[in-house]
């Protein structure tokens, strides 16, 4: 092929930055996503990721759920460019939305941004979120949000990345005091002050300095701040790490930077920072061995299918990741699993506004594609080839029902929807050992219970009923000799639909006293 389109996608890889931002609800990730939004021109004003948050248009019959609850899925990719690059972010799902989707979704990226609150620190969602991010080894940034409030000193926030992430950190720059005293944050990479005035913070100016002892620095923010910004920097200098962008891009050290998103205090000079050190997109795995993005052949992968709840259009948006070549609309690729080729007629990319209707796209893209029910989470597409990357992690469910049908004569039909709805991905189901044949689903999140139920409704025309149940931790167990008996007491033991056992307990303590008792046997997150 021609040398010209080599040259093309391998420009196109290069500028290009696919990432998710992980934190716990209420963090700031509408604020910081709309205000990136917002130097890239993506969104005029202000208020519009947060309106469409708020709202949900009225004309979109994408998922009934997330009108009646005013959630937002249709902004799962946001594009724009800035200083030459081409930015995807991949909206990680919050709030009651959490789903197994959120955690497919951060295998499509390349690189995460954490964002913490200053007061509240390392929160429960972000851990589990850093969790999937760290086992695939993309570097990590944080940005420390909320500086204008009152919070946490930084060195306390280090050391909690550090004991409750297993992290080490650097700081890029440093606050120039904290909370009501903000005044600017000092940019340890770029030897300059962003200074912080008015009574609002309204104003921004960047200085730069010759190192943190400028008397400049003396002049805006006052004696006694600036000396303890160089009492602490001076620490940072002897006992913390240094920048290391190996270490970085292993995911091993996190680049922390602070700022306060709604003020757009530091959100600059983090996107800018974060542009430079962010990867572009990433070889990928497959049965043909590593995948180049540079390579010519279009190929790619599903990582997540969003189904309409409108009975009435059934079709549904198959979600998938550019790993190599050029996307062209119209294009014939081959669908891997099912061996037919197959015309990407109606590829759709996301932006914060509307949904555009995509002619070219390359690797580090996602495009939304039109599905009539073909696509399973995990499909490969590949142009004249069989390339199949590798299989999508599953993740533990924390959550389970017990599911009954309303109408028995229903039985067939349920059985039907069980069977697809749990290929595709929405639900994990489990058998019980005990004699009575009960079903029992699990879930990372609460949304799919209802976007089942939803689903089997709709789609099956079946009414069910879950029944919560008191487990919390699922782990799959290998041994040559299984016990049910000891899986007793505040847990029990169940079997996945492959026949694997797999024990769910009520607490943690269970869990740790079964495996006290069971030393010969391994506990598993997901399944062997
Ligand atoms: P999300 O749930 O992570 O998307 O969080 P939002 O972006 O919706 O923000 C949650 C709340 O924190 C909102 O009331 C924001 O206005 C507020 N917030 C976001 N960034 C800042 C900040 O830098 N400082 C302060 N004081 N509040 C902020």
């Amino acid at each position: 092929m021609s040398k010209t389109l080599t040259e093309e996608i391998k420009n196109e890889v290069e500028r290009r930055r696919t990432f998710a931002i992980i934190s716990h609800p209420d963090a700031g990730k509408t604020t910081l996503t709309e205000k990136l939004l917002l130097f890239g021109g993506a969104i005029r004003e202000a208020g519009t990721v947060k309106a469409r948050k708020a709202s949900k248009h009225a004309t979109s019959d994408w998922m009934a759920i997330e009108k009646q609850r005013g959630i937002s899925v249709t902004s799962s990719v946001m594009q724009f460019d800035y200083l030459g690059h081409r930015v995807n972010i991949l909206d990680t799902p919050g709030h009651q939305d959490f789903s197994e989707d959120t955690y497919r979704t951060l295998t499509a990226a390349d690189s995460a941004v954490m964002l913490i609150d200053v007061a509240k620190g390392v929160e429960a969602q972000t851990i589990k979120l850093f969790q999937v991010c760290r086992k695939r080894g993309i570097p990590i940034f944080t940005f420390i949000n909320k500086l204008d409030r009152e919070g946490r000193s930084p060195f306390e926030l280090m050391e909690e990345l550090e004991q409750v992430l297993g992290i080490r950190s650097v700081p890029m720059n440093w606050p120039i005091g904290m909370g009501r005293d903000l005044c600017g944050v000092y940019d340890r990479m770029n030897n300059q002050v962003e200074l912080f005035q008015g009574n609002d913070h309204s104003t921004i100016e960047v200085r730069k300095v010759e190192d943190y002892n400028d008397p400049i620095i003396r002049e805006m923010a006052g004696e006694f701040l600036h000396d303890q910004l160089t009492g602490e920097l001076e620490l940072l200098d002897v006992a913390g790490d240094p920048f290391d962008f190996e270490k970085v891009s292993r995911g091993e050290l996190t680049p922390v930077f602070f700022g306060s998103a709604v003020n757009n205090f530091g959100v600059q000079t983090f996107l800018e920072n974060f542009l430079k050190l962010a990867p572009s997109p990433a070889p990928r795995n497959s049965t043909e061995g590593r995948v180049e993005p540079t390579e010519e052949k279009f190929t790619g992968y599903i990582f997540k299918i969003q189904a309409n709840m409108n009975p009435a259009h059934r079709d549904r948006i198959a979600f998938l990741r550019i790993c190599s070549g050029r996307f062209e609309r119209g294009m014939a690729v081959k669908h891997v699993r099912v061996g037919k080729e197959i015309k990407l007629s109606q590829p759709q990319q996301f932006l914060a506004q509307d949904r555009d209707i995509v002619e070219s796209a390359y690797p580090g893209d996602i495009i939304g594609l039109f599905d009539p029910g073909i696509f399973r989470i995990g499909d490969s597409l590949s142009q004249g080839g069989e390339v199949i990357f590798d299989e999508l992690p599953t993740f533990s469910p924390e959550i389970f029902a017990k599911v009954t049908v309303k109408n028995a004569l229903k039985h067939k039909q349920y059985q039907k929807g069980i069977d697809q709805l749990t290929e595709e991905g929405t639900i994990q189901v489990f058998h019980s050992t005990s004699g009575f044949d009960e079903t029992i689903l699990g879930v990372v999140g609460q949304l799919q219970f209802e976007v089942f139920e939803y689903r089997m409704k709709g789609e099956y025309g079946v009414d069910i009923q879950l029944h919560r149940m008191p487990y919390q931790f699922a782990r799959w167990i290998v041994d040559e000799k299984i016990d049910p008996s000891k899986f007793r007491i505040n847990s029990t033991l169940v079997q996945d639909k492959k026949g694997n056992y797999v024990a769910l307990f009520e607490n943690e303590y269970a869990m740790r006293t079964a495996m006290d008792k069971n030393p010969t046997s391994k506990f598993l997150e997901t399944a062997p």
